[in-house]
């Protein structure tokens, strides 16, 4: 007799296919790092450690980033780049997604340069080594003190308003310059109008955004710059968004970048860079179907081929800047289950030791992310819960409806796709100390993130004398 049963799937289902070879693979087209494995006691593996071991050493919540499918991204990117871009091509990593040191000397040791959008990150790329004639420093509203800094570290400053040019000229006059010599470099970031299907918060393309020039003013900025003997503009830069599963507004953007480049030649200006964002998505679930490294690499390359042959251009020096594709999927969140509330006929809530301070997405964005039971990976997913955090917040809600096997208190679940925006965003909401982030590969693991103690929250607090005798 043919069995009629369901079959349920268990969290086998969200491991990398088998068959493509691991280097091959397209991590931000993965749900799990890439060298997810499940052991022989149906647990977990990252990087060759087992989840739960890891809780047991390292505690809970717990950022699991994996060393290998970090790099793997990095060398994807630039080596697409060299196949697909016959001039000069340097890829940065977009450190606002994850800053740190070890992740900004991984990135470093492969060769990117790096992204900064604020004094903290900028020495945060410098203390972990990166070359300052590699970093480029962007933001919407840079302070003096910051703009001083890039200027004198000797990094390129991504000029995104008159403020910022404004400030830099007279830091110039001022005699501020690079303290490792050379000129003051910079480029100009504008809007380039093109509009992108992603959430609003993370839309930066189109005419009314707060970022960038806007286009219709380039004549008067390049014109500007001409007249600034301190400034040496290298280049043009606009970025369109984030979390992009569509190819062809990065083919758009192409015409639109060269045009402002061809326009700061024009005037005078030694401009030949440009630089075209970041934005490729990463999938969060299976409905996340995200083009990979490879394909998006070409696209950028072969339109901007094409704009420079239309423009009878030299290829310029080609740079993207990736963030949430290079280190997204590399890191996976590990939970202890504590509470549960059973509301008969409603829903079942699962409690878990963290939640929006960790990972402030789904609260933020309606972001929906996938949770695996690390110690039950061939459990059949029988369950439907939702996984709650432990934030003073109704919204606190890691994920809705997810499927798992039956689990209870002390249960490690594992949260896919937290490399990108989690850390980076997490806070102390409610006084929760931000979890340790450990880095794997081999089953080696090295502690990357100190786990904050409740000391650490209090390092800043001062009580006035007046108020110390108070019982
Ligand atoms: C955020 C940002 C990026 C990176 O975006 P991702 O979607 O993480 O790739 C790149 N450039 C600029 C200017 C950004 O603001």
């Amino acid at each position: 007799m043919v069995s009629t049963q369901l079959i349920v799937e268990s969290g086998l289902r969200y491991l990398p296919e088998s068959g493509a070879a691991k280097e091959n693979r397209s991590p931000n087209q993965q749900l799990l790092p890439l060298t997810a494995n499940v052991n022989s006691r149906d647990r977990l593996e990252i990087g060759g450690c087992e989840v739960t071991a890891l809780v047991e050493q390292f505690g809970s919540p717990l950022y699991i980033l994996d060393e290998e499918t970090l790099r793997t991204a990095c060398s994807q990117y630039r080596d697409a780049f060299k196949r697909y871009y016959r001039g000069e091509s340097q890829v940065l990593y977009a450190s606002k997604a994850w800053s740190c040191l070890a992740v900004c000397a991984i990135v470093a040791d492969e060769g990117l340069g790096i992204d900064v959008v604020s004094a903290g990150e900028l020495h945060t790329a410098l203390q972990a080594g990166v070359s300052p004639g590699k970093i480029y420093f962007h933001g919407n509203n840079k302070s003096r003190e910051e703009l001083q800094l890039a200027v004198e570290s000797g990094c390129i400053t991504v000029a995104d308003n008159w403020h910022d040019l404004e400030t830099l000229s007279e830091l110039g006059k001022l005699g501020v310059s690079s303290k490792i010599g050379g000129p003051t470099r910079i480029m100009v970031r504008f809007t380039p109008g093109i509009e992108c299907h992603t959430h609003d918060y993370i839309k930066t393309g189109q005419i009314d955004s707060k970022f960038g020039f806007d286009p219709n003013s380039l004549n008067d900025v390049f014109k500007f710059i001409s007249e600034q003997p301190s400034l040496y503009c290298v280049g043009v830069h606009a970025h369109i968004g984030s979390q992009i599963f569509e190819l062809q507004p990065h083919d758009d953007l192409a015409d639109v970048i060269v045009d402002a480049l061809t326009k700061a030649i024009s005037y005078g200006l030694p401009a030949t860079e440009i630089n075209i964002g970041g934005g490729l998505g990463i999938r969060y679930t299976e409905a996340d179907d995200p083009p990979s490294i490879e394909a998006w690499a070409s696209t950028v390359c072969t339109a901007v081929v094409a704009a420079c042959k239309r423009q009878d251009l030299p290829l310029p020096k080609l740079l993207c800047e990736p963030g949430r594709s290079l280190v997204g999927t590399a890191c996976v969140t590990a939970y202890t289950v504590g509470s549960q509330k059973v509301i008969p006929g409603v829903r079942t809530y699962l409690a878990v030791d963290g939640g929006m301070s960790d990972n402030p997405r789904p609260i933020t964005y309606q972001s929906l992310y996938r949770v695996l039971a690390a110690g039950k990976m061939s459990v059949p997913l029988t369950e439907t819960v939702t996984i709650a955090g432990k934030h003073c917040e109704s919204g606190d809600i890691l994920i809705k409806d997810a499927k798992l096997p039956e689990c209870g208190t002390g249960d490690i679940l594992a949260v896919p796709a937290t490399g990108a925006y989690n850390y980076s965003m997490a806070s102390n909401y409610n006084r929760v100390p931000r979890p340790a982030a450990v880095l794997v590969r081999d089953g080696k693991v090295d502690t990357i993130i100190e786990r904050e103690t409740y000391q650490d929250l209090l390092r800043f607090d001062r009580l006035p004398e007046k108020l110390k005798t108070q019982k």
